[in-house]
Parts: structure tokens; C-alpha cells; sequence
């Protein structure tokens, strides 16, 4: 590695570690076309930590090119499937042997607290990578019976240059989700990080030639969206594009991505409800209700923002969930032990925070707890977790999606006004049912128009389960066998045995 693309870093809890700063093309690091530099900065003190390159639209075109390159390369395309499954098994066990370096650097860079970091995020990159190395040898077509005099089987070819784009909020997981399936299915990928948070996947990158990948099939370029994204999206060479963000940029990607008809899976936002019915176990539904929206600082496309509480145990719910978020949420220093809660990921995201209670208070709905930022820990974009009663169907934080620890609670008395009030957003990604009824709870799973459903929980999230949602949450499914359909074309091959 040339040695202005990386520095030597301390992270504040005393990991010194080398960060790479280039941008990782075809195994090796470069400084970007035109010298432009993004500064990261550490959300709990609002201090830079470094600058790494910024893709140009040229860099991003030089990354394609070698992808497109390794794509048919025999050190990829003609590797043995089980030996393409090794090597993302290796990159797993780096991974996994670096883990307290790159639970650190998330924290560091994204502000979730360290103890998720290390044993949630970075756990999940290993299992998930290894779950997908397993499958690189278990992917294929089948033999279909036609007429006697025909012979017609199926062949699962790589779709060939992933273009993958991902958000700040699970930096690490949202590569391993994307990388996995992609590269168990003989793809090459040219990942782009989200702008505030490219040090983790940097230092991830550093062990992709350790772990044996030719050069080429993971390339890692951070950038501005409007400028790699976008020139990443509309590349008439990439055949296909992941996305996980906003709904918004969803909508962008997909006219981007129309360039060339490239194929698209989007994973993009939500407000997903928790529907509390009256004969809900009360202490459970207010765990995972709080669960549901404080975690990773509310900063989750599934969090269970939205609390559908039925009439007759509206005040005893109500009561247990303050205490609930009263007792559990410390807020503060992410490297603290004790901290439930770090900042918010940019000082942006902290004011639409305070914007949304200042929408929420004009609105009419009731502020019960919190809606303050929390100048006493700093400089950092701290925000009390905050609670809003009294919230109708037809307010804009009932409907719009805050990504913070921002939850609004509505009242309903049916279970077809519960459903009714779930399905009013434009969103469906995730949904939780809380009640002891079984026939109750598959029932509304039913009826609820969602990715998934949770009962009696909230936020579980496996390898080995599809994750997506339905409307305008998004396109296709990461995770679970589901994951690899959106990484191979299914090429049919009909023989003329009479010939
Ligand atoms: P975002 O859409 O602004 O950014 C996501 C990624 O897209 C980043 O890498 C960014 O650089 C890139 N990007 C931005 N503009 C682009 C453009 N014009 N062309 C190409 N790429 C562009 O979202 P965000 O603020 O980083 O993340 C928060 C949002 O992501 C929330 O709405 C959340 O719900 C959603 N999210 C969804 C999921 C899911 O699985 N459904 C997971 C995490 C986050």
C-alpha cells in the first residue's frame, strides 16, 4: 500500500490500527482521478477522524473496467466452485480475526455502541459470509423433461459486474449481505460505501487479496452518491445494481439503472408498526417495542416506529413502555460499556430529528418523553429518546419515516382497524404482532402488507431468512436462499438428441 493511502489511527478505545484512505481497484489502492478527498467525522464529538478518496466518475469507470476484466478472468470464472466457497470462507475468518480492529473502527465512524459493533454487526458479517460461501457450490440448473427426442437443462450463469450500493447505518452487515450472494455465484463487484461512514469497509478491503481473491472481483470505491452512486447506477457496463437506502434514491437508481435495463433489487424504507393487542404478555410487547425503535439509535429500516395499541390496555402499555425507555436508554459514549444509545449518525440527521417533534408538537400529537438534543455530552448528535401519543393516521410523523429513536403510539379497538391503521403508509417492510391469541396472530400476519412479520417480537433478523419488503420498501430479497436469485440469470439449453 503506498504510503500516503493510509494512516496510522488510534481509535478511542485504544486500538491503534493502519486505515487504509485510497480507493481498493483490481487488489490494489489508488488516490482518486482528480485528488478529491471526503472527511469522515466521529458523530459522538463531532471531530474529523480522517479523509479517505472520493470515486470520480472516471474512478468509477476504471473499478468497472477491471470487474468487467476479472469477470473473464480463468482465475474466477474458470475457479472451481468450491474453491470460489473457500475463498469467501477466508475472507470470513479475517474478518473474524480482525473483529475487535473493525468493531472499533465502526464505532468510531458510526457511533454504534461497541459492544453491538463486535458481538451483533461484526458477528452477523462472519456468519453471513460463511452462510453464502456454503452455498457457492450448490448453486445449479436443473434437467426439465420435455419429448423424448429433446434433451433441455437449465445453467445458473453470474449475472456479471454488481454494482452495490449501501447506507451508514450497518456499514459492515450491508456489504456482507450484498458481497455474499454476489460472489457465491461467480459475479464481480465494484461496492460503494455510504459518504459518512468508509472506514470500516476500507480496512475490510485491505484483507480481500489476504484472503486469496483475484484482482478485480471486489473492488471498493467511497464517494459522493450524486457523483459514484449515480455514475455507478447509470453505467452502461454494470449489469446489475444492489441498493439499500432511502426510498427517495431508490426512485433515483431505478431511472439511473434504466440506462442499460440493468437489474435491480432495492432495500429502502419503512415505518413499520408494533400492534399491541389486548391480550398481549404487556412486559413482553414493551421490551421489544422499545427494542424495536431505540437500537442502533433508531437508526434501522425496520425499526417498529409505529405503536398500534389497543383501547383496553392502552394506559397499562402506555405506563410500561415509558418506564421501559425511561430505564434502558442511556444515552452517550458509544466506547462506554453501559451506553445503550450513541449519537445519531450526522448532525443532519440530529436536527431532522428535533424538526420532526417540532412537526409532531405543531401537528397536535403529544409529546410524553423526550425531543431534545443533549448539549451536555458534547459536541456529539446526541437525541433523547423521544415518545409522541396522541398520533392520527393522517400526521406526517405517523406516516413519514424519522430514522431516529422516534416512536409515535396510536389507539385503535378492532383488529381490522389495527390492520387497517398497519397498512396505512406507503411503506412495508417490517410489522410485529403482539398477542396471545394464536389464530389472532397468523391471521393478521396475513392481512399485513409487509417484507416480514414478527409475533411477539421485533427485529429479528437471521442469514438464513429472506429480508425485503413489499410496496415502496423495495425490490427483490437479500438473506436466506431467497438472496441468490437476484445474483444469477437462469440460461436454458435445449439439445436436439435426434440430430
Ligand atoms: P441514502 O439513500 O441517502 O444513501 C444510501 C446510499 O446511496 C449511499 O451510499 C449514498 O451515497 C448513495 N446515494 C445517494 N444518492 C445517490 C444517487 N443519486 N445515486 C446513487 N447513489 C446515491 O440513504 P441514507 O440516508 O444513507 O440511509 C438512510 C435510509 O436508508 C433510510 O431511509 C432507511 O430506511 C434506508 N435503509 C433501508 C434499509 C433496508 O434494508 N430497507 C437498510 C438500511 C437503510
Amino acid at each position: 500500500m503506498a504510503l500516503n493511502l493510509a494512516v496510522e489511527l488510534t481509535a478511542p478505545n485504544g486500538v491503534k490500527y493502519s486505515q487504509p484512505t485510497g480507493l481498493f481497484i483490481n487488489n490494489q489502492w489508488v488516490a482518486s482521478s482528480n485528488g478529491e478527498k471526503l472527511t469522515t467525522l466521529n458523530p459522538a464529538n463531532d471531530q474529523q477522524i480522517t479523509s479517505v478518496s472520493a470515486a470520480t466518475e472516471q474512478d468509477v469507470d476504471t473499478a468497472v473496467k477491471s470487474a468487467r476484466k476479472a469477470l473473464q478472468d480463468s482465475s474466477w470464472c474458470d475457479l472451481c466452485v468450491s474453491e470460489r466457497g473457500k475463498l469467501i470462507n477466508r475472507l470470513a475468518d479475517l474478518i473474524e480475526e480482525h473483529r475487535e480492529t473493525i468493531a472499533a473502527i465502526e464505532t468510531w465512524d458510526n457511533g454504534k455502541p461497541y459492544t453491538a459493533a463486535l458481538n451483533e454487526d461484526v458477528a452477523e458479517v462472519v456468519q453471513t459470509l460463511r452462510y453464502y460461501g456454503g452455498f457457492s457450490d450448490k448453486i445449479f440448473g436443473q434437467v426439465i423433461e420435455t419429448t423424448p427426442g429433446k434433451l433441455a437443462y437449465t445453467i445458473r450463469d453470474p449475472v456479471g459486474v454488481c454494482g452495490q450500493i449501501i447506507p451508514w447505518n450497518y456499514p459492515l452487515a450491508m456489504a456482507a449481505w450484498k458481497l455474499g450472494p454476489a460472489l457465491a455465484c461467480g459475479n464481480t463487484v465494484v461496492l460503494k460505501p455510504a459518504e459518512q461512514t468508509p472506514l470500516s469497509i476500507l480496512y475490510l478491503a485491505n484483507l480481500i487479496p489476504q484472503a486469496g481473491f483475484p484482482p478485480g472481483v471486489i473492488n471498493v470505491l467511497n464517494g459522493l452518491g450524486r457523483v459514484a452512486g449515480a455514475a455507478l447506477a447509470a453505467h452502461e457496463d454494470v449489469d446489475k445494481i444492489a441498493f439499500t437506502g432511502s426510498t427517495a434514491t431508490g426512485k433515483v437508481i431505478m431511472k439511473l439503472a434504466s440506462s442499460n435495463l440493468k437489474s435491480i433489487t432495492l432495500e429502502t424504507g419503512g415505518k413499520s408498526p408494533l400492534i399491541v393487542f389486548d391480550d398481549a404478555d404487556l412486559d413482553l410487547a414493551s421490551y421489544w417495542a422499545h427494542a424495536g425503535i431505540m437500537s442502533n439509535q433508531g437508526q434501522i429500516c425496520t425499526a417498529t416506529s409505529r405503536i398500534l395499541v389497543q383501547d383496553g390496555i392502552y394506559d397499562q402499555f402506555l405506563a410500561k413502555f415509558l418506564d421501559q425507555v425511561r430505564a434502558i436508554s442511556k444515552v452517550g459514549d458509544p466506547f462506554d460499556e453501559s451506553t445503550y444509545q450513541g449519537p445519531q449518525i450526522t448532525k443532519a440527521q440530529q436536527e431532522r430529528i428535533v424538526e420532526y417533534v417540532k412537526i409532531g408538537q405543531d401537528e397536535g400529537a403529544r409529546l410524553e418523553l423526550g425531543g431534545q438534543t443533549l448539549p451536555n455530552l458534547g459536541n456529539g448528535y446526541f437525541v433523547q429518546p423521544t415518545v409522541f401519543t396522541a398520533v392520527t393516521e393522517s400526521m406526517r410523523v405517523f406516516q413519514e419515516e424519522v430514522f431516529g429513536p422516534f416512536v409515535v403510539i396510536t389507539r385503535f379497538s378492532t383488529e381490522n382497524e389495527a390492520v387497517q391503521l398497519a397498512n396505512g403508509t406507503i411503506y412495508g417492510l417490517g410489522s410485529a404482532i403482539f398477542t396471545s391469541n394464536l389464530a389472532r396472530a397468523h391471521r393478521t400476519a396475513r392481512k399485513i402488507e409487509a417484507g416480514m412479520v414478527w409475533i411477539n417480537s421485533s427485529q429479528d433478523s437471521d442469514w438464513r431468512i429472506p429480508f425485503g419488503g413489499v410496496k415502496q420498501s423495495g425490490i427483490g430479497r437479500e438473506l436466506g436462499e431467497a438472496g441468490l436469485a437476484a445474483y444469477s440469470n437462469i440460461k436454458a439449453v435445449h439439445v436436439n438428441l435426434n440430430s
